[in-house]
Order: structure tokens, then sequence, then C-alpha cells
């Protein structure tokens, strides 16, 4: 996949449209295959609602532990975070970060996210988005879904679309996943104090072609992932 390099005026765009968090959820929001099939006059209050939830978990932890950093945090949570120097890779996307549950656990990809920080760099915005701050981005995007686990409220269940319907019988029904991925980056912004939503970073990643625009859909076989798989993951 070729991927073209950003410009510094592209990657200054961005950050400036990330520091419009309902803007930004919006554009995840009609990311998710689902999108089409949610009513207009309901997306506002889905994306406050998964905003909401993600700020609030993350004031909730704050409060519990004032002084954790973010590693800290994890340790607190019983989450063991590691670096892997393998590829992370998901079909043809390529993963920074990925979380397992049994046990938990988190697992950065340090190619991935050094390609992500080189690119920073190379545009010399590295103030707007310090490259210190990637490691703890991704580590606290993941406890957001350990988080999920833990409280047994996955922000994705909170809202039904009908994929299958006959006349007023909803067949099949899904969840959303990009509610949980939207308070995901809510809650990364909240616990680091961040003034932009750090789904920019995603979206320099797309602005350069390096993954494709819609991983929703791969997202959703990343949860379905078999528990052997994720064993023989671990082992490596
Ligand atoms: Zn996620």
């Amino acid at each position: 996949m070729a991927i073209s390099e950003i410009s510094a005026a592209q990657v200054m765009t961005l950050v400036e449209q990330g520091r419009d968090a309902e803007a930004m959820a919006e554009v995840m929001l009609e990311m998710d295959s689902t999108s089409k099939l949610i009513p207009a006059q309901e997306r506002p209050g889905l994306i406050a609602m998964a905003l909401r939830s993600g700020r609030e978990w993350a004031q909730e932890l704050r409060k519990r532990y004032p002084e954790a950093d973010t590693l800290a945090l994890a340790q607190k949570l019983g989450v063991e975070v590691k670096h892997s120097d393998q590829e992370g890779k998901l079909g043809n996307i390529v993963l920074r970060s990925e979380y397992y549950d049994q046990p938990p656990q988190i697992v950065i990809y340090n190619s991935s996210v050094k390609a992500l920080q080189e690119v920073i760099e190379r545009t010399g915005h590295t103030d707007l988005l310090p490259p210190k701050l990637l490691v703890p981005i991704h580590v606290a995007h993941e406890l957001f879904h350990h988080l999920e686990n833990l409280k047994k409220d996955h922000l994705s269940q909170r809202y039904k679309v009908a994929t299958l319907r006959i006349g007023r019988w909803r067949l099949i029904e899904s969840g959303v996943r990009m509610l949980t991925e939207m308070g995901a980056q809510a809650f990364v912004q909240a616990w680091l104090n961040l003034n932009w939503y750090p789904f920019v970073l995603d979206r320099i990643e797309m602005a350069m072609g390096g993954n494709p625009p819609a991983p929703v859909d791969l997202l959703n076989e990343l949860i379905k992932r078999p528990r052997w798989l994720n064993k023989i993951n671990k082992k490596k």
C-alpha cells in the first residue's frame, strides 16, 4: 500500500480539528458500518453519551488514583503492559496496540508507534503532539476496553440497530462498535488532559493512506478473535 507523506500544515489542520471532540466523534460514528441505520435525530445523543462516559470514567479513576501515571494505572487495574517488536496486524490494518482480556494484557507494537512518532517528528509538530505521550495514549485507550469488561458495560451495546427488519419486526440487531471507540478516545483525552481528541492520530495515518479509512468491520473481527489465537500471540 502506498504511503504518502503528510505536510506540517496538514498535521496542524488535523490537530486544530481535533480540538472539537464532538465533531471528531461524529466522523467516527459515520465510519461505523451501522451508521446509516442510525436516525439523524438520535446521533447527537449517542455522541454525547459516548463522550460523557469516557470522560466520567477517567474522572472516577483520577479521583481514586490521583497520583497515578498511565502505566501505574494499568498496574493498579491488574493489566500487564507488554511491548512487542512483532508487527501488529489485523487483515491489512496495522495496529499500534491491542487488548487481550484473559488474562488482562495490553500489547504495544513498537514499530507502528515508532512510525507514527517519526511522522510527527518530521513535521516538526512535537510541541502539539509530544512523542512521549504516544505510549500512554495507547495504553490508556486499551485500558478503556478493560474498564468496559470490568464494568460489564460495553458502550457499543448501549444502542442497537436493526440490521435485518421485516415491517416492524427487528429480526437481527447489532450494537454500534464505534460508540466504544468514541468513548475510549474521550477517556484518553480526559485521563491525559489533552486539548485534542486522540482520534487525530488515526486521522494522520488515514491522511497518509497507511490504513484504510473504515477499519470498523475489522475491529469487530478483533473482538470476535478466538481465544486460542490470543494465546498463540502471547507466546510470541
Ligand atoms: Zn479501541
